[in-house]
C-alpha cells in the first residue's frame, strides 16, 4: 500500500532506512509502506534465503571489477536526497540484496542473466535493438533497479505486485532508457531519485508533489552504458516521464533504436527526468488558465 502511515505495518518491521528516518524525526516523503518480506520478488514466507548480487558476478569478471569499492551514500548525495547512510563501504563483489529466495535467485534470476550476457558485453555495440532484446535489457535494468530500491538507503517506491511480476516480464509502471557517459568514475554506479520537474498549477501543487514523489527514476551505469529505470505506479505513466538525451528502449518506441544510436552525454547524474503532461491532462481536470503553470521542483527528503 502506499500511505504514510501504514497501521498494518508495525515500525518494527519497516525498512531500516524508514525507521532511522522517523527516529530522528524527519518527514518521510510518500512511499511503499510493507513489512520487510521473505523475498522481495515474491509471495514465498518460507524457503531458503539467499543472497542476489546487485551487480552480477559475472558482469563484475567481465570489467575486471570484483574488488571495486562502493558506499552507498553516494548514490543520493549528488541529489540532496539522504544525509545518513545506513550500509558501510564495501566491495561490489560483497554487494548483495539479502533478502531474496533460493528459488527467485536460482530460478528467473539466473535465467534472465543468461539472457542478458551477450547483451552487456557486447563488442562492438551496433545494429538495433530487437524487440526481444529491448525486453530482456528492461527487464534486468527494472530488476537491478528493485535490487538497488529495497537494498540501499532510499525511500521503498516499487510495490509487490511489479515486483513480483518481474519474474514473468516487465510489468506495468516502468520505462527504460539508455545513454552513454563520457564521466566513468570507476565501473559501476548508480543513483536513485524521483522526476525532477513537472508543470501544474497552484491549486495542484500538492497532487502533483505526491505523485511525483511516488515515482522511482534509477540510473544505473555499468562502463559508458547507463540505463535508467523509470517506475511509475499510477498517473503520470512512465512514458509521461522525458529525459532529453536519452533514447527510451521500453515501452518499445515506433522503430527499433539502434546501439550506437545512443547519445553520449559528459555525465550520468545531471540528465533531468522532466514530466510531460501536466497534472490536469492526466486527471481531466481543466486548468481554468494553462499559463498559470508552475514549475514543480521536488523536495529533497527521504
Ligand atoms: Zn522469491
Amino acid at each position: 500500500m502506499i500511505e504514510d502511515q501504514d497501521p498494518t505495518a508495525p515500525v518494527s518491521d519497516r525498512r531500516k532506512f524508514d525507521r532511522n528516518l522517523m527516529e530522528t524525526g524527519n518527514s518521510l516523503a510518500h512511499r511503499v509502506v510493507e513489512p520487510v518480506p521473505f523475498c522481495w520478488f515474491c509471495d514465498r514466507t518460507a524457503s531458503k534465503r539467499s543472497k542476489e548480487h546487485i551487480f552480477p558476478q559475472w558482469l563484475l569478471r567481465h570489467h575486471n571489477a570484483m574488488d571495486e569499492r562502493v558506499h552507498p551514500i553516494r548514490a543520493s548525495l549528488p541529489l540532496g536526497g539522504v544525509v545518513a547512510s545506513e550500509r558501510g563501504e564495501r566491495p561490489l563483489r560483497a554487494h548483495f540484496n539479502g533478502e531474496v529466495c533460493a528459488d527467485c535467485n536460482n530460478g528467473w534470476m539466473s535465467a534472465l542473466e543468461v539472457a542478458v550476457t551477450p547483451l552487456l558485453t557486447l563488442d562492438p555495440r551496433q545494429g538495433p535493438i530487437s524487440g526481444d532484446d529491448a525486453l530482456t535489457l528492461a527487464r534486468w535494468f527494472a530488476k537491478t533497479a528493485i535490487n538497488l530500491n529495497v537494498s540501499q538507503p532510499f525511500r521503498l517506491l516499487v510495490n509487490a505486485p511489479a515486483r513480483h511480476g518481474l519474474a514473468t516480464g516487465v510489468p506495468s509502471g516502468f520505462a527504460v532508457h539508455l545513454f552513454r557517459s563520457e564521466k566513468q568514475n570507476g565501473v559501476f554506479d548508480w543513483v536513485q531519485k524521483s522526476a525532477d520537474a513537472a508543470l501544474c498549477s497552484p491549486d495542484h501543487l500538492g497532487d502533483m508533489q505526491r505523485l511525483i514523489e511516488l515515482t522511482l527514476v534509477t540510473h544505473i551505469r555499468i562502463a559508458d552504458l547507463v540505463g535508467v529505470v523509470v517506475y511509475a505506479p499510477e498517473l503520470p505513466r512512465p512514458e509521461n516521464i522525458v529525459l532529453r538525451d536519452a533514447v527510451r528502449i521500453y515501452p518499445r518506441p515506433g522503430s527499433a533504436p539502434a546501439w550506437e544510436s545512443l547519445p553520449v552525454r559528459k555525465d550520468y547524474l545531471d540528465i533531468v527526468t522532466f514530466v510531460e503532461a501536466n497534472y490536469a491532462s492526466f486527471t481531466g481536470n481543466d486548468l481554468p488558465d494553462e499559463g498559470n503553470s508552475w514549475p514543480f521542483i521536488k523536495r529533497s527528503s527521504g
